[in-house]
């Protein structure tokens, strides 16, 4: 059923393929992840149908749907889901709220889940979504009744077998009960209340994991950690610096902090902020908690030039932000010698060459921060098995899924004397097309 393996790809394929929208910052992500996979499919001589087949997302869903806000008036929002590929098994990935998130970025995050998800060797595909607003502007009851109303717009175009949200930026376990509980609300009664397993991500009282709130920072610290080892070196005393002190930084960040590394500066969407001594992490957290997350006014640590923070002389830095933040614009100053990345697509492709001829060495997001889906699985799982699974079997469950998947990966990295992100995208990239190569094509 399938076409013969070629060299590379016909050009005009490729430049259809990346057509995608006119503003440029917008542009970039998708481009980088099509870039990326094209680049592997060429050194792996990926079957050139699979690549047709891998080249686009599956379904692209947007909805409209209005919302009463507190003061009477209606808003109208606009949301999306974007299921890339389910050849694995049913589709999974987060759901943003953010004021840039748009069809493009859904697209490449899709994609990148689709990745994710094989490398970690999960019986899952690849999906993203969310909603293009500023949850900051919004009140908590608003977002609850945005939120809800966006899952019944949503339909049975997500379900516990075919497609599972989860969090993402901007969205929490708070975020995901209410998904739930409103899928579950507009279900017959029979099967209402086997629908849980809809979304990954709830509070522990609802059907979450224990553990699953640390999972992908402990995953980003792991895989730091056994990079280090293989070079017999500890994370103690080694100094780093954060973007993003949410879910998967404040984790992260406490984690290395526990091995005796010292925190040297974060940077989140309102405030940089630097301590030579070190940032006690818990203190930081305890402050920003009320302050809907925002770092700005710890006073133990100052206040800092926000464009100089990927420059500050560190061992490593962990971006576990937003997409396209290391950049040709920063990466010839940076000193650190390894990014681990935290945050899905925080360097782009051009950052990451200028880093790769400087010997940086870059663990890659769809094997760094895959704790967090790996995480999700185990309460899928659990779910559906009606299982209560406790903490430390959790997270010792987690740390062999992700020490095997690094170990394979480092495999092929010395094998093919690849680069981490290609050989990660190799092992993921081929769990694949074996899929598609043994079930063929219906019909
Ligand atoms: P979060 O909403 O909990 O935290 C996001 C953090 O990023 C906040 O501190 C925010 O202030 C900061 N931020 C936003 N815009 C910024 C900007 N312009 N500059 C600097 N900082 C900015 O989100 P999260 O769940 O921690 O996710 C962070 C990243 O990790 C995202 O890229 C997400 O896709 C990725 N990720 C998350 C999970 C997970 O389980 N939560 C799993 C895998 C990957």
């Amino acid at each position: 059923a399938f076409g013969k393996k070629t060299k590379k790809y016909p050009a005009n394929i490729i430049s259809k393929i990346m057509i995608t929208t006119k503003e440029p910052a917008k542009k970039s992500m998708y481009e980088n992840v099509m870039e990326q996979f094209h680049k592997t499919a060429d050194i792996m001589n990926l079957n050139p149908d699979i690549r047709k087949i891998l080249s686009i997302t599956n379904n692209e869903i947007l909805v409209h749907f209005p919302v009463k806000m507190d003061n009477g008036q209606v808003e109208v929002f606009t949301g999306y889901r974007v299921q890339h590929n389910n050849a694995l098994g049913p589709y999974k990935g987060g759901l943003r709220f953010h004021a840039t998130m748009d069809i493009d970025d859904a697209k490449a995050l899709a994609m990148w889940m689709t990745w994710k998800t094989s490398l970690a060797g999960l019986p899952y595909g690849g999906a993203k979504g969310g909603i293009q607003i500023d949850p900051r502007n919004y009140s908590n009851s608003e977002l609850e009744r945005i939120t809800r109303r966006f899952t019944f717009a949503l339909g049975d175009n997500i379900g516990p077998e075919f497609d599972i949200p989860a969090p993402d930026v901007n969205t929490n376990e708070q975020t995901m009960a209410w998904i739930a509980d409103t899928f579950m609300s507009t279900k017959s009664p029979a099967t209402r209340s086997n629908n849980k397993h809809v979304v990954t991500g709830k509070p522990v009282g609802s059907g979450g994991l224990e553990g699953r709130d640390r999972a992908t920072g402990f995953g980003v610290y792991l895989t730091l950690k056994l990079l280090f080892e293989s070079k017999n070196e500890s994370l103690s005393g080694k100094k780093f610096i954060v973007q993003g002190f949410g879910n998967v930084g404040y984790w992260v960040s406490l984690f290395l902090e526990k091995e005796g590394a010292l925190l040297l500066a974060v940077q989140d969407a309102h405030a940089t902020i630097i301590n030579e001594k070190g940032i006690a992490v818990n203190d930081l957290f305890e402050h920003s908690k009320p302050r809907k997350g925002s770092i700005q006014g710890f006073s133990g640590a100052t206040e800092m030039e926000p464009k100089e923070f990927f420059a500050l002389d560190c061992d490593f830095i962990i971006p576990a932000a937003l997409g396209n933040q290391i950049t040709a614009a920063n990466a010839y100053d940076i000193k650190a010698k390894v990014i681990a990345e935290g945050a899905n697509g925080p360097t782009d492709n051009e950052g990451e060459r200028i880093l790769l001829e400087r010997g940086v060495t870059i663990i890659p997001d769809i094997l760094c921060n895959s704790g967090g889906v790996i995480g999700s699985y185990f309460e899928w799982l659990q779910n559906r098995n009606g299982e209560l699974w406790p903490l430390d079997e959790v997270m010792e469950k987690i740390e062999k899924k992700m020490t095997e998947n690094y170990k394979k990966m480092q495999n092929v990295v010395n094998e093919k004397q690849v680069d981490w992100r290609t050989a990660a995208y190799i092992l993921a990239i081929s769990r694949i097309e074996t899929a598609y190569v043994q079930r063929g094509i219906f019909p």
